[in-house]
């Protein structure tokens, strides 16, 4: 995740102030894990990552193997837990969940679609001590209901973002950005300032391009750039005006160079500092800090990565797993730098962007390694030059490949 409003508020202190102000310490030992605690969701998104259902599906952890799992994340050093699905929901031991996760400490966030989400049930949540609840909306109402294929969708995650905000309840948007959604960006800016929503993330497409990438030219990537564009317009000018509002990003770790390249147009006396800023975020942080758990106990290194299994939590502990670098891709998504290829090896960013989200590469090509084909800067602004990789062993796999986080 990029924290959009975190830098840009430093970056307004500094102008007010004159220095540039210091950056408070991180001290999580562990990543921060993302659990899928159930697949079933009341809804069949057309954009989901864990292909979910409305039914059940047979192996979920149980309540007892959760809390054995939460106690060795807390030994761990995990900070913070995302309780996600399918639709975490409809899990009937929920809230038997997020009670422990509170009593043990660990901040807690919910991910849902909202849809549930009535007045009784925002209660119950305000109770429960989430610190923090995301609801999806993929657009206005006819994009949303469209993609989200049912109609009234929209209306009923729209009350849970009112009924939440009664009870005081930190509320953020969750967009992910497609060809079919762009245009509404706009709107749900708004939407967000209108409804007293506290956080607007933004979610990039997991998107894999095609063979030979012109980027400068790519209407993917410069629609990614305009956005981008937007969102620090809007977290500009909230942090100018004192707002607490969050603005953040996911799935493109090329955020925190194309800020740079921000800041060096419009505050440019700031830039080493962010630059400094930026390279100690350290950018992707799959397989690091950010941590997945499925719905069975199988860990990943984050929630893009289902295809690889890295073992249960029933087998061994999460913190065995996590700290296990006998597998060559964790190996790799640990190493500093990492041991990317292409464009990405020799990018004057590389330091910063960490090379990005490793998983497109790994889907168009199968080399988990090769240059991100999402990333959306041009070869002049990374000072690299981007790599052919149409080979007739990949040929077959040129296409557009479109995994998005819900
Ligand atoms: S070229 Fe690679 S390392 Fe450089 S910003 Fe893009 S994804 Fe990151």
């Amino acid at each position: 995740m990029f924290r959009i409003s975190q830098y840009l508020r430093e970056l307004a202190q500094a102008q007010a102030t004159g220095s540039y102000p210091t950056p408070r310490e991180r001290h999580a030992k562990g990543p921060v894990v993302i659990w899928n605690l159930i697949r079933r969701c009341n809804l069949t998104c057309k954009h989901c990552y864990a292909l979910s259902a409305d039914h059940d599906y047979a192996g979920e952890l149980s309540l007892p193997e959760v809390f054995t799992v939460m106690d060795d994340l807390k030994a761990f050093g995990v900070p913070a837990l995302i309780l996600s699905g399918g639709e975490p929901l409809l899990r009937p031991d929920l809230f038997e969940i997020a009670a422990r996760a509170r009593d043990l400490g660990f901040y807690t966030g919910l991910s849902t679609n909202g849809t549930l989400i009535d007045a009784p049930m925002a209660a119950r949540i305000a109770g429960a001590g989430f610190d923090y609840v995301g609801i999806s909306l993929d657009g206005l109402k006819p994009t949303h209901d469209k993609f989200r294929r049912l109609d009234g969708a929209f209306d009923r995650s729209l009350a849970a973002i009112r009924h939440l905000a009664t009870h005081n309840v930190k509320v953020g948007l969750r967009f992910t950005m497609t060809a079919l959604n762009a245009h509404d960006l706009p709107a749900l800016l708004q939407l967000m300032q209108d409804e007293g929503a506290n956080k607007f993330y933004f979610s990039h497409l997991n998107y894999a391009g095609r063979g030979n990438i012109h980027r400068d030219k790519d209407a993917h990537h410069q629609a990614t750039r305009t956005a981008m564009d937007l969102l620090f317009d809007h977290a500009w000018a909230a942090a100018q005006a004192g707002s607490l509002d969050d603005y953040v990003s996911g799935n493109n770790d090329a955020d925190g160079p194309y800020l740079l390249q921000w800041v060096r147009q419009h505050l440019p006396q700031w830039e080493e500092a962010l630059r400094q800023r930026l390279v100690a975020w350290g950018g992707n942080a799959s397989g690091q800090m950010v941590a997945n758990i499925d719905n069975l106990g199988h860990v990943h290194p984050d929630t893009m990565w289902w295809h690889h299994d890295l073992g249960s939590v029933r087998a061994r502990p999460f913190s065995q797993i996590w700290n296990d670098t006998s597998d060559p891709l964790m190996a790799g998504l640990k190493q500093r730098p990492r041991p990317v290829q292409g464009r990405c090896a020799s990018c004057q960013y590389l330091s910063i962007c960490n090379g990005n989200t490793r998983v497109r590469a790994q889907q168009l090509t199968g080399n988990p390694w090769f240059e991100d084909p999402g990333c959306y800067l041009s070869d002049a602004e990374v000072g690299a030059v981007s790599t052919p990789f149409e080979t007739p062993a990949n040929k077959h796999a040129r296409r557009t490949i479109e995994i998005a986080h819900v």
